[in-house]
C-alpha cells in the first residue's frame, strides 16, 4: 500500500511538473528574413499549436506594411501612395451614414434600446438582403448576418474541422489557405513548391483566363471560389460557374463562394451570386460583405448564405452546424451596424453604393490604361477593383521593391497570393482619385 502511494505520488509529480528550458537551450530563430528575426524564449510550458507552427511567414498584408514602414524609416520624407491593401478610402455617403447614426441614437432612448439581438441577425435586414441583393433567390432564413466575410471564412472552417480536404484557386485570397492550415487540414509547407501538402491548388493563369479547371483538379471536400477574384480581378463567367457547380454536385463537394466583390460586376451576363446558377443550392455556401459595397471595412458587416437543403454526408443540415458555430462563438453583428446595413439596402443607399463603386471602377480604368500604354498585359479592373499586371517573367517581390523605391508606390506582389501569382503585380483601385493619377504619373516614369 505504502509503495503504491509512493508510486502514485511520483507519477503525479512527473505528470504535473514541467521545466522551462534554460534560455540558451531554448532560444531559436524564426523566419529566415533577418529583419523579421525574433528571438523566442519560453515563459510557459504550454506547447504551441502544431498547425500554427506550419504557417509560413506572416499574413501577407502586415508584411507589406512592415516593408513600407522600413522604407519610410530610411526615407522619412518619402511621399508614399498606397495601391496595396484593398482597403476602401472614400467616406461613407450620407443616407448610409444616417442609418448608422440613427442606429446609435436609438440606443440612447428607452424605446429604441436593444441588447443582444436575434442570433442570425435582424429579421428586417435578412429580408432586405434576400429581396434586394438576391431578388428572392434565397430565403431570409438562410442568411446569417455577421461581422464580415473574413470572420465567416474562419467560422466555416471551424465547422468543417480538420478532416476535410480543401481546394483553392491559385492565386487566391490568402485566408482560405491560412485558415485551412490553422484548422489542421494540411501537412507541412512544401518549400520548393510554395504549397501546403494536403490542399488542392487549382491553377489559374493567363492560358485558362484565370479560372481553374475544377474537373481536372483532384476531388476536394470543400472548394473555395472567389468571383470577382482577389487578386486577379477576373470575374467568372456563367458557363464557368455552371461547370463548377456541376462538378461539385457530381463529386459531392461543398462549394464556398466568396462574392465580396460582387457589386463591382458591370458585365451584364456575369453572375453576382452563385445562387444564380441552377443547382447551386444543392452544393454551395456564399460568403459576402458590406465592406466593399459601402466602405464598411472598418464598420464590419457581412453575411453568409447557407441553403436549407444543403446536407452533410450523414444527412445533417449544414445550416444546423453553422448555426451552432455562430451561436456559440459569435454574439451577432452590432445593432448599430445592422441599422447601417438596412440603410445600404434602401433605394437611396443603393444609389450611393453605385456612385461609390463607379468611382473605384474609374480608378481601376486609369490604372489599367497606364499599364496597357506601358506595354504590359493587364487583367481585371473592369468587373473588379483590382488589376493584375503580368511582369513578363520578372519576380513580383523584386518589382514590388523596385516600384516602392523608384515611384514610392505600394503594390502587392502576386506571389503573396500563392505560387500561381508569381510574375504578376496586384494594384488596388481603392484610393483617392488624385493619388491614383499621381501614382500613374510616377509609374510611367519608373517603368518606362
Ligand atoms: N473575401 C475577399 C476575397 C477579400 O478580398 C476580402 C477583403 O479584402 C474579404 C473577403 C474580407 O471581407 P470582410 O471585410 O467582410 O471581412
Amino acid at each position: 500500500m505504502k509503495l503504491s502511494l509512493a508510486v502514485l505520488a511520483l507519477t503525479l509529480s512527473s505528470a504535473l511538473s514541467f521545466t522551462i528550458p534554460s534560455n540558451a537551450a531554448h532560444r531559436r530563430t524564426v523566419n529566415s528574413d533577418t529583419s523579421m528575426t525574433t528571438q523566442l524564449q519560453a515563459t510557459t510550458g504550454v506547447a504551441r499549436n502544431k498547425n500554427f507552427a506550419k504557417l509560413a511567414g506572416g499574413y501577407l498584408f502586415p508584411e507589406i506594411g512592415r516593408r513600407r514602414n522600413a522604407y519610410l524609416e530610411q526615407n522619412p520624407s518619402a511621399n508614399i501612395i498606397s495601391l496595396g491593401i484593398g482597403d476602401t478610402t472614400q467616406p461613407i455617403p450620407s443616407a448610409i451614414l444616417k442609418g448608422l447614426v440613427d442606429g446609435a441614437t436609438a440606443l440612447g432612448t428607452q424605446d429604441g434600446y436593444s441588447g443582444y439581438g436575434a442570433e442570425q441577425g435582424k429579421a428586417d435586414l435578412r429580408e432586405k438582403i434576400s429581396e434586394v441583393l438576391y431578388n428572392g433567390l434565397i430565403d431570409p432564413s438562410e442568411v446569417f448576418v455577421s461581422d464580415g466575410a473574413k470572420c465567416d471564412i474562419q467560422r466555416i472552417q471551424n465547422m468543417f474541422g480538420p478532416d476535410v480536404i480543401s481546394a483553392v484557386q491559385d492565386p487566391s485570397y490568402p485566408v482560405y489557405v491560412d485558415t485551412s492550415v490553422m484548422m489542421g487540414q494540411t501537412q507541412q509547407l512544401d518549400e520548393a513548391k510554395g504549397q501546403y501538402d494536403g490542399i488542392v491548388y487549382m491553377e489559374c493563369n493567363e492560358a485558362n483566363g484565370f479560372y481553374p479547371d475544377v474537373a481536372a483538379s483532384p476531388r476536394a471536400d470543400v472548394v473555395y471560389i472567389c468571383s470577382p477574384n482577389n487578386p486577379t480581378g477576373v470575374a467568372a463567367t456563367r458557363a464557368q460557374l455552371e461547370e463548377t457547380v456541376k462538378v461539385c454536385k457530381e463529386r459531392g463537394s461543398i462549394l464556398v463562394f466568396d462574392a465580396a466583390y460582387a457589386p463591382f460586376i458591370r458585365s451584364p451576363d456575369v453572375p453576382k451570386s452563385i445562387f444564380e446558377i441552377e443547382g447551386a443550392k444543392d452544393c454551395a455556401i456564399e460568403v459576402n460583405s458590406f465592406s466593399k459595397y459601402a466602405g464598411f471595412t472598418g464598420v464590419r458587416l457581412g453575411w453568409t448564405v447557407v441553403p436549407e437543403g444543403l446536407k452533410f454526408s450523414d444527412g445533417t443540415p449544414v445550416r444546423q452546424d453553422f448555426n451552432r458555430v455562430m451561436t456559440t462563438s459569435f454574439n451577432g453583428a452590432s445593432n448599430i451596424v445592422q441599422a447601417g446595413g438596412l440603410a445600404c439596402l434602401s433605394p437611396a443607399g443603393m444609389k450611393e453604393i453605385e456612385t461609390l463603386i463607379d468611382y473605384y471602377l474609374e480608378n481601376a480604368g486609369i490604372l489599367r490604361k497606364t499599364f496597357i500604354d506601358l506595354g504590359y498585359n493587364v487583367y481585371g479592373g473592369t468587373d473588379a477593383p483590382y488589376i493584375f499586371v503580368s511582369l513578363n517573367g520578372k519576380s513580383s517581390w523584386d518589382t514590388f521593391s523596385e516600384i516602392l523605391e523608384k515611384a514610392e508606390v505600394v503594390t502587392i506582389p502576386g506571389a503573396g497570393f500563392g505560387p500561381g501569382g508569381e510574375g504578376f503585380l496586384r494594384l488596388s483601385a481603392f484610393a483617392p482619385r488624385e493619388g491614383v493619377i499621381e501614382a500613374c504619373e510616377r509609374l510611367k516614369k519608373a517603368m518606362a
